[in-house]
C-alpha cells in the first residue's frame, strides 16, 4: 500500500481472502478493491495465478464497479515457443489448447471469460452488472526494443530494468529471471517518495535482480531449501521425479545463494518468502543471514512491513 492506494503482486491461492484480512478493503464506503488501483503478475505457473480468476468473476461486486477508472493489470506475454521435453527419451505429451499453446496474460484473461461466459453472461443480463472487460484492463508486459530472447537458450539474459507503469505514488520497473524453463518471468521494484521495495517473483540468483534490487530498502526473495528437495525422490529417481527435482534446484533460489544475492544489491532487509519447504523452522531459513550484513526477516501470512514513513511506525 502507498498512501490510501494498494499494488498488488501475483494472485496466488487465497489471496482475496488475505487482502481484506489484512485490513486492505476495510474502510466504511469500501467493499474491498476500491483500492487497489494495479496489480502485477511475475510469471503464469499456477500457483501465481491460480487465483486469478477471482477477481475476473467476483472482482465486479467486491468494488471494481465503485472505482473511476479501471483496475490495471500487468503480467507476462506469450512465450514465443513451447518448453523443450524435460527428457530427451521421455514422450512427447499431448500438446492443449494446439492453437495457442503458451499464450500470455491477456490471452489467459479471454480463456477464463469463455471459461466463465455462463455466469457473466448471466450477470450482465439479469443482474445488469458490467462487461468485466470494462473494470479491469490487462496488459502483457512488452520487453525493451532490442532485448531479444530465445527462451529455449536463456530466459534471462542480462539486460537492465525497465519501466512498466508509474502514477502519482509509484514507478514500477521490471527485469526478466531466471526461472527457466519459465519465458517471460518477471522481478518487480515499487519506487516511492517514502522507500522502495523490490519483489523477485520466482528465480534463481540472478544478476538482473542484483541490479533491480541495488540500493532498495527492502526485497522480497523467495528462497528454497535444497536439502528438503534432494530428499523428496527415492535414491533412483523415476525420470518424473528427477525431472522436477531438477526444475525445483535450476530455477529457484538456495538458501546458500540468498543472502549473497541481497548482499550484492546492497538492501536494506531482506524479507524471505515463496518458502519451500513452508514448514522448515525459521532458524533453517535464517542461515541465509551468514551471507547478509543488513535484516532478514521470514515472510509470515499477513506480516505488515513498511519503509519510510511507515518503516519508521
Ligand atoms: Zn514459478
Ligand atoms: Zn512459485
Amino acid at each position: 500500500m502507498v498512501e490510501n492506494s494498494v499494488y498488488l503482486v501475483d494472485f496466488g491461492e487465497g489471496w482475496a481472502r488475505r487482502y481484506l484480512q489484512a485490513g486492505l478493503g476495510r474502510q466504511e464506503e469500501f467493499h474491498g478493491l476500491e483500492r487497489l488501483e494495479a496489480a502485477f503478475v511475475t510469471h503464469l505457473h499456477s500457483d501465481h495465478i491460480v487465483d486469478y480468476p477471482n477477481i475476473l468473476t467476483f472482482g465486479s461486486s467486491d468494488g471494481l464497479a465503485n472505482r473511476p477508472k479501471p483496475l490495471q493489470v500487468f503480467g507476462p506475454g506469450p512465450r514465443p515457443s513451447l518448453v523443450p521435453l524435460g527428457n530427451s527419451d521421455a514422450p512427447e505429451p499431448p500438446v492443449l489448447n494446439a492453437s495457442n499453446p503458451t499464450p500470455g496474460l491477456r490471452d489467459t484473461t479471454e480463456y477464463l471469460y469463455q471459461a466463465f461466459a455462463n455466469d457473466l453472461n448471466d450477470n450482465m443480463r439479469d443482474s445488469l452488472k458490467p462487461d468485466p472487460h470494462s473494470l479491469i484492463t490487462v496488459h502483457d508486459i512488452e520487453l525493451p526494443v532490442g532485448v531479444a530472447v530465445d527462451p529455449n537458450i536463456d530466459v534471462a539474459p542480462r539486460m537492465s530494468p525497465f519501466p512498466v507503469f508509474e502514477d502519482e505514488r509509484v514507478r514500477v520497473s521490471a527485469t526478466l529471471v531466471d526461472h527457466a524453463p519459465v519465458f517471460p518471468a518477471f522481478a518487480f521494484r515499487f519506487d516511492t517518495a517514502d522507500g522502495s521495495v523490490v519483489i523477485s517473483g520466482d528465480t534463481n540468483a540472478c544478476d538482473n535482480l542484483v541490479e533491480l534490487a541495488r540500493g532498495a530498502d527492502m526485497l522480497v526473495h523467495e528462497v528454497i531449501d535444497i536439502a528438503w528437495a534432494e530428499g523428496l525422490v527415492p535414491d533412483p529417481p523415476s525420470p518424473a521425479q528427477q525431472a522436477k527435482i531438477e526444475h525445483l534446484v535450476n530455477s529457484h533460489t538456495p538458501i546458500e545463494d540468498v543472502g549473497k544475492v541481497a548482499e550484492r544489491a546492497g538492501v536494506r532487509t531482506l524479507v524471505l518468502t515463496h518458502l519451500a519447504p513452508a514448514d522448515n523452522p525459521p532458524e533453517r531459513w535464517l542461515e541465509a543471514g551468514r551471507d547478509f550484513s543488513g535484516e532478514i526477516l521470514v515472510g509470515e501470512d499477513l506480516m505488515e512491513l513498511g519503509v519510510g514513513v511507515a518503516r519508521r511506525n
